[in-house]
Order: C-alpha cells, then sequence, then structure tokens
C-alpha cells in the first residue's frame, strides 16, 4: 500500500491456483490473514467478472515475520503476483482498533494517537537497534493495558465489545486487501522512488476505485461476510487514518516517508461520499462522527499546529510534545525544547537528553557536564524502549 517494491524475488515454481493462497509462518498474523482471506476475500474475488477473476487467483498473499516497516505492498515478480504484508502491520492494526474502541467508550478522542506513538517508537522493527546487551526495554504495552487496565479488566472489555473490535478490523483489513488486489486488478504499478508523485497518486485512485466497487459488489452479494455487517465504510476509514498515522509518524521520526497514497482528507471525504457512516453500532458511529474532526485539525502544518497548541493548553502533555516536534522540524530549537521539557510526561526524558546533547539546555555548563547529562536522559529513555533515545546513546558513544 505505501509503497510497490520492484524487489527481485527467488523464482518460484508457478502452479494455477483455485483461490488466493496466504503463506506464512505458523503464526497469529497468519492465522488471522487466512481467515478473513477465506471468509471474505474469496468470495469478493468470486464476483469478479472471468477475466479478473483469474488474474486474482494467481494472487499469493504473504505474510511476512519481521517484515519491512511499515505497509503492504503489492507486485509481480517473475511472473508471480504477490502482495506483501508484515506481521507487525496486522497486529499494529489490531491493536490500533482496539485503541480507537476504547478511545471513543472512554471519551478520550486522542488515545489512538498516543498509543500509536508510544507503540511505534517501541516497534519491534527497531529489534536490531535495541539488541544491546540490556538498552532492550519492556514490551510495548497492548493498548488497553497501556489504558491502566489489569488483563482481567482489558479480557472482559473486549468480551464486551467483540463484535465492534472484530467488525472494524475485519473490515479494515478487507478495504486494505481489496485495495492491494486491485493493483492486480488494474494492472498499474509504480516505483515510488522514480513515477512523478501526480502519476502515483493516480494509480492508487484507481486501485482505490476498484476496491470501492468491489466491496459493492462484495456487500450487495454477502451482506455479513466473515459474520460482520460489512455494510458501513468505518473499514475504509480506518485503514486510511491508520495508514496516514504511520506516515504521518515516519515523517516526523524521519524514518523517510512517502506521500504518494493520495492526500487523507480527499481520500477520507471520497471514502465517506460512497455509502456515508450510517449508524450499524454505536461505537463506530461515534468514530466515524470524530474521524471528520480529526481530518479537519491535521489537514495541514498549520491546523495540526494550531490543533496541538489548543490542545496542549488544555494540559495535555502529548500533545505539547507534538508541537515540540514540528517547532523542532522548523528549527525553532529552544522553543520546542523549552515545550517538551515543561509538558513532562512519558517521552520528556528523551527530549532532555536531546536538548542537553545539542546545547539547547544548560547552555551556562561545561560540554562534559551537559553530555552526562543527556547520557543519564537517554538512558531512561532507552531502559523504556524508546527507539530514539538508544540512538542518542549511539552518538555519544555511550552504547558500542
Ligand atoms: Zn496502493
Amino acid at each position: 500500500m505505501i509503497r510497490i517494491l520492484l524487489i527481485a524475488f527467488l523464482a518460484v515454481a508457478w502452479a494455477p491456483a483455485t483461490a488466493q493462497t496466504v503463506t506464512g509462518p505458523d503464526r497469529p498474523a497468519t492465522f488471522i490473514v487466512r481467515e478473513l482471506v477465506q471468509n471474505i476475500i474469496v468470495p469478493a474475488v468470486a464476483l469478479r467478472p472471468p477475466q479478473e477473476r483469474a488474474v486474482l487467483r494467481q494472487v499469493e498473499i504473504r505474510v511476512e515475520q519481521g517484515g519491512p516497516f511499515p505497509g503492504p505492498r503489492a507486485g509481480v515478480s517473475n511472473g508471480k503476483r504477490l502482495i506483501l504484508l508484515p506481521d507487525i502491520f496486522v497486529l499494529q492494526l489490531q491493536g490500533h482498533v482496539e485503541a480507537t474502541v476504547y478511545a471513543e467508550v472512554s471519551n478520550q478522542p486522542h488515545f489512538a494517537e498516543w498509543w500509536l506513538d508510544y507503540t511505534l517508537w517501541r516497534s519491534p522493527i527497531f529489534g536490531r537497534i535495541s539488541d544491546g546487551p540490556f538498552y532492550r526495554g519492556t514490551a510495548p504495552k497492548r493498548p488497553l493495558l497501556f489504558a491502566g487496565m489489569t488483563e482481567n479488566q482489558a479480557d472482559a472489555f473486549v468480551t464486551q465489545y467483540r463484535a465492534t473490535i472484530l467488525g472494524m478490523f475485519n473490515a479494515a483489513l478487507t478495504d486494505i486487501l481489496l485495495h492491494e488486489l486491485g493493483h492486480h486488478a488494474i494492472d498499474r504499478w509504480y516505483d515510488s522512488d522514480r513515477t512523478p508523485p501526480t502519476e502515483a497518486r493516480a494509480i492508487e485512485r484507481e486501485a482505490d476505485a476498484w476496491a470501492t466497487s468491489a466491496h459493492e459488489d462484495l456487500v450487495n452479494a454477502y451482506p455479513n461476510a466473515g459474520g460482520y455487517d460489512m455494510r458501513n465504510v468505518a473499514g475504509r476509514l480506518f485503514a486510511i487514518e491508520f495508514v496516514y498515522g504511520l506516515t504521518r509518524w515516519r515523517s516526523t521520526a524521519q524514518v523517510g516517508s512517502g506521500a504518494t497514497h493520495p492526500p487523507f482528507v480527499s481520500r477520507v471525504s471520497s471514502a465517506a461520499s460512497v455509502s456515508g457512516c450510517a449508524g450499524i453500532d454505536a461505537v463506530i458511529a461515534g468514530f466515524c462522527e470524530s474521524i471528520g474532526e480529526r481530518v479537519e485539525a491535521m489537514a495541514s502544518q498549520a491546523n495540526a499546529e494550531a490543533s496541538y497548541r489548543a490542545r496542549a493548553e488544555e494540559g495535555e502533555s502529548f500533545a505539547a510534545y507534538r508541537l515540540g516536534q514540528i517547532l523542532l522540524s522548523r528549527g525553532d530549537y529552544e522553543n520546542a525544547c523549552a515545550i517538551m521539557i515543561e509538558a513532562g510526561g512519558r517521552r520528556a526524558e528523551h527530549y532532555n537528553g536531546w536538548c542537553f546533547e545539542f546545547s539547547y539546555s544548560g547552555t551556562s555548563l561545561p560540554d562534559a557536564t551537559r553530555e552526562q547529562l543527556a547520557t543519564k536522559a537517554y538512558e531512561i529513555g532507552a531502559e523504556a524502549g524508546w527507539a530514539d533515545s538508544i540512538w542518542g546513546l549511539r552518538r555519544l558513544g555511550a552504547i558500542p
């Protein structure tokens, strides 16, 4: 979804297929994808015209363990049609659904954003970086534990909202797989490094349009495919918000960013105009309503800055940290340091270290003292599992 990789895969013996095969290690993400493909994708493909069906049945959906960050990709390699789905993406999508449902139910509209940021900075994708002797940090918590629930409370919550969580997750993953199948159906590809963004976006729109029509046909034929109500567009809205959240995070984290998918706002509004968010479930209806406000707030850097500033003024430390990141990206280091450190919260230690390291804090102190203070702050961040604190320790030579 994020980009099409034209990697030369090893030649794989080609065999005529009667349905999409799902391959991957015997792990939860593979089981989840396999079940969804059987229940939803196979019936959706069966509804396509014969020629298209023949193409789509050749597609192998490969769940990759520890695949590259962060998104699904489709491609053709040595004549083999593939959709590659990193397992971490599937599991993070699942967590994000749980976080979103909790955000609606607990009336904390920004909870899913807090959790996503928290988990991405500790993502196993950074495993190779944090694999040092002791700076491994604790494993990221699932959303409900991150929210402060006990295991028992979390299980009870999931039982209570099971239909909503699974319905939303199925709808979102269905939308993502249909989009990737759309690339195969229309046979339109691009190279994210070389194709001009306008052309890449046009191809993405075509894949979206194909997915929309395949989804409509599926809903008309099987309104309860996979045992869940497939009618509303919450799944697409959710999938878009999730992928957009990842892209935004990557651009502030500077882990590279690709903006090939049509801008968030136009994708959300075109998805919403397809069939609306007619109330099926109170939690999903609430999500549909609130996503509009979030779109408005994040539509531009200026909107995002104003929105984070307003939230920070109401005392939300996460918003202050994001505001600080925007100032950082503009080169306004002094204000960024002042805001982020004053805000406190979970990420403050890391930025404390950063501001000492680059001399925006403790300007009157000798260099060696500042470096010691930076190292100390990064150590606290690294113990908590923050990958960027570990990078800081590397820069300072405190760890190999
Ligand atoms: Zn795509």
